[in-house]
């Protein structure tokens, strides 16, 4: 079996109960095994103190957790007296320093070093308590680096041949190896450090020595993701990252990795995986030489702070060779490294960021080195601007991806954030931003969102956006939008998602035609979505689904004749925009319309609804443009039923009651069940929607219903038969009122304080009178049209003009 190293984290390491958790899961691992133990959580930042009390708490912390994981017996006794050594010789350097009244590196790495060292002792106990042969193998006696104390860098090849001679028969001989992190021994023979977080390098450094086949760091975090999610809340897991990748992450200072953890496996076959140390069962994050997944450039933010931005400036600079190098020559004998490194055009500066507590000294150093310059005013002065933080977006397909900055400055426009200096790495593998740290997490966050990053799919930078859309429902109306979606000259419109009350059908790339005229034909034969390729889900669970991944403008549309509205809602708070050709939301409850079109329009969700009074007529539309330009609309009246116009301009020319209704049926204009229609709810809910518009809180108005109470409750096949038993007082009726030169229509009159539905007489000569068919007609009495009402009118009903009404709304989104 090929070997493993482990890194468990201090987060991992907690206390007692985390020590025991991870002991089980290393005594459970069947294989050779490398385990490298970090300090337990804080303690490094309290051995860093150099204090008394530190001293104390030092003690305390690891007394208690090694009580809680041994119990009595010598080996709890032997560690006691490890803690109580390595506490008094703490205070003992604490004291010299003190003495000396400085801190050298050197005896900071010796102070520091003894978090690692005692929890690989008490890592190493707990093992050995579970009946595991494990063996604590001193990292001093492996770990070769060079002697940057603080900051050490491990010498690979002296690591290799000491890792292989002590490590190895450790192994061979069947047990665990147990190694402190964090520290090495330098050629001088003293103690160091690798610098914080860098038991991460010690794990790969091993791998890689061992000849390891993958190294796993257990971690808070169930992996690396798109960005901290102690600043973005909405981080998500990136499954998978190259080297190169994850290196890039790491040197900005996502603490998840130590900047240098990479440099030992790049190149290799050893994959690194970061886990969630709360859920093993969970794959992590693998960093590998696997070639990333293409297509979505942009892959994570990392964000380094506690910056300074040093600059030096002036005009005498413009031309002149050698500056830069001179620059950084300067700052490298000053032992300071950059982070990142820009120069305007006009070469009129060169700056850099480097650490905040670093930039005196670099300020300092470049005064020296440009004392002539200084003096003879070429140069105007080196400065340093404290308080920074460097952004930066990270992603291997960014190389030629075009509108990645971009997109990136208009995100950080919208907020309002100061680019401060902006660095292109010469990999094209990041984009580096330095802001003032006040600004940083926003500035963040609005980068995270503006790539969608916390979506699945997340991370592409197509230039136009398109508009994808959710249909709910898809009976007749829905499927001649998906017609007019599909053969729409333009594709800036897609499907991406259809949901019925079995499930849903998601893709969202957008679902091809074929598939749509697949699906619709099925759906005729009375199949559902779940059964067609699609997936058995509630609507509010598909609407999660779909909002987890990265859509464009996302737009749901509801074709159905259900009542929506909590899921309509549901779908505006996941960040959907809604167009509706169903009436019954926004005709019930005031709460629920408040919820739907008040409520949504203060969080910048927008919803449209022109498909529910007059199917594609610009009836809501006119409304809007009468009112945005300042006219005030009094009043709308309407035949906004063209089942019910149909009907009683038939009647009115003397049909048979009975058989214009068999008519509207057959020709598909009325609803299933023509009562639905001839009892007015229909139009009694349009005329609502109308009134409501014009401002109307009041109660839904109580309409005229054509079907005389003894038939309500009948089957629709017995009322269908006793139908022409109504013929004859409608034919008195229409008669009497043709001779007065009148005819019936059915009517919705609207105002802000009133709205009624039902039958009323017209001149024939009106423009409703004169109406036939089943065509709609809207009148508008405004301030402007007040001696002439403003008339709309035109085929009401129909799959496809009520399509194209939808249609028309969702441009409408796209582009306002
Ligand atoms: P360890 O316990 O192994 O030393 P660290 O505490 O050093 O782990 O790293 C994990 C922490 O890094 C997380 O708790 C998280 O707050 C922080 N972090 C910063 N950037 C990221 C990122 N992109 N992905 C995951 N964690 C991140
Ligand atoms: N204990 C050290 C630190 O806190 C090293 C590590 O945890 O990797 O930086
Ligand atoms: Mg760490």
């Amino acid at each position: 079996m090929k070997l493993e190293v482990w890194k468990f984290g201090g987060a991992s390491l907690a206390d007692g109960r985390a020590i025991q958790r991870a002991a089980q899961q290393i005594a459970a691992h069947r294989g050779p095994l490398v385990v490298v133990a970090s300090a337990l959580a804080g303690v490094t930042d309290l051995l860093l103190r150099g204090t008394p009390q530190a001293a104390v708490a030092f003690r305390t912390k690891h007394l208690q957790a090694t009580r809680a994981v041994l119990g009595p017996g010598a080996p709890l006794r032997a560690l006691t007296r490890e803690i109580d050594t390595l506490t008094r010789e703490y205070e003992d350097l604490c004291a010299a320093v003190t003495v000396l009244g400085y801190l050298d590196p050197r005896v900071q790495d010796a102070m520091v070093s003894r978090g690692e060292r005692v929890s690989a002792q008490l890592l190493t106990a707990a093992v050995t308590r579970l009946k595991r042969r494990a063996r604590l193998v001193d990292a001093l006696d492996v770990v070769c680096t060079d002697d940057v104390h603080g900051g050490a860098t491990p010498r690979l090849d002296d690591t290799r041949a000491r890792a292989r001679k002590v490590i190895g028969p450790v192994l061979a001989s069947g047990a665990i190896a147990l190694v402190p992190g964090y520290i090495g021994r330098a050629e001088d023979g003293s103690l160091t450090t690798l610098g914080r977080g860098g038991s991460d390098l010690t794990a790969t450094v091993l791998a890689r020595s061992l000849g390891a086949r993958t190294v796993a760091l257990w971690k808070d975090v169930p992996g690396i993701l798109t960005a901290d999610p102690r600043v973005v809340a909405d981080a998500r897991l990136i499954p998978q990252l190259h080297h190169r990748e994850a290196a890039e992450v790491a040197h900005y200072g996502a603490k998840v990795l130590h900047p240098r953890a990479l440099i030992p496996i790049a190149g290799t076959t050893i994959s690194l995986h970061v886990r969630s140390f709360l859920n093993p069962a969970l794959p992590g994050t693998e960093v590998s030489a696997r070639q990333a997944i293409t297509g979505y450039p942009v892959k994570a933010l990392a964000m380094l702070p506690g910056q300074a931005v040093v600059t030096v400036a002036g005009k005498g600079m413009v031309g002149v060779h050698g500056m830069a190098a001179r620059t950084f020559t300067a700052v490298d004998a000053e032992g300071l490294s950059v982070s990142t490194i820009f120069q305007a055009s006009s070469e009129s500066s060169i700056g850099f960021t480097i650490p905040e507590s670093q930039a005196e000294r670099a300020v300092r150093r470049l005064r020296q080195a440009f004392r002539h310059e200084l003096e003879q005013g070429l140069i105007d002065g080196v400065t340093a601007r404290p308080h920074m933080s460097v952004l930066a977006v990270v992603g291997e397909g960014m190389v030629g991806t075009p509108g990645i900055s971009a997109r990136v400055f208009a995100a950080l426009e919208s907020g309002g954030i100061n680019v401060v200096a902006i660095a292109q790495g010469s990999s094209e593998r990041n984009i580096s931003l330095v802001v003032s740290s006040a600004q940083a997490p926003e500035a963040a966050r609005r980068v995270h969102a503006a790539f969608q990053l916390s979506k699945i799919g997340g991370g592409q930078t197509t230039a136009k956006r398109h508009t994808d859309v959710v249909l709910l429902g898809f009976g007749r109306v829905g499927r001649a939008l998906s017609d007019q979606i599909a053969t729409a000259a333009d594709r800036d419109v897609r499907i991406v998602g259809l949901l019925d009350r079995s499930g849903y059908v998601f893709d969202s790339k957008g679902l091809a035609r074929a598939r749509l005229l697949r699906l619709a034909r099925d759906k005729d034969a009375g199949a559902l979505l779940a059964s067609l390729g699609g997936h058995k889900a509630s609507a509010v669970e598909a609407l999660s689904v779909m909002s987890s991944h990265a859509v464009s403008r996302p737009v749901i549309v509801d074709v159905t004749s259900d009542e929506t509205g909590s899921l309509l809602q549901s779908a505006i708070s996941r960040g959907f925009d809604v167009v509706l050709a169903n009436k019954k939301p926004l005709a019930g409850s005031l709460e629920t319309y408040d919820r739907l079109i008040t409520v949504p329009a203060q969080s910048g969700r927008r919803v449209r609804y022109e498909a529910t009074v007059g199917a594609g007529l610009p009836i809501i539309d006119t409304f809007r443009k009468l009112d945005d330009t300042g006219d005030r609309v009094l009043r709308i009246d309407g035949c906004v039923s063209g089942t019910l116009m149909f009907v009683l301009s038939e009647v009115s020319a003397g049909r048979p009651f009975s058989a214009a209704v068999r008519e509207a049926m057959d020709r598909g204009y009325a609803e299933p069940d023509p009562r639905d229609d001839l009892s007015g709810r229909d139009a009694a809910r349009k005329g609502l929607i109308l009134a409501r518009m014009l401002g109307y809180r009041g109660e839904a108005p109580k309409p005229d219903d054509l079907v005389p109470k003894p038939y309500a409750g009948l089957s629709l096949d017995t009322f269908l038969a006793r139908l022409p038993e109504l013929d004859a007082a409608w034919l008195t009726r229409v008669a009497a009122l043709a001779r007065k030169g009148r005819v019936l229509r059915y009517v919705v009159s609207a105002t802000p304080r009133k709205v009624s539905a039902g039958l009323v007489e017209v001149a024939v000569s009106s423009p409703m009178g004169s109406a036939s068919g089943t065509r709609n007609l809207v009148t508008f009495h405004s301030r402007r049209y007040s001696r002439e009402p403003l008339v709309i009118s035109g085929p009401g009903a129909g799959a496809d003009v009520t399509a194209a009404g939808i249609l028309n709304d969702i441009r409408s989104l796209g582009t306002s």
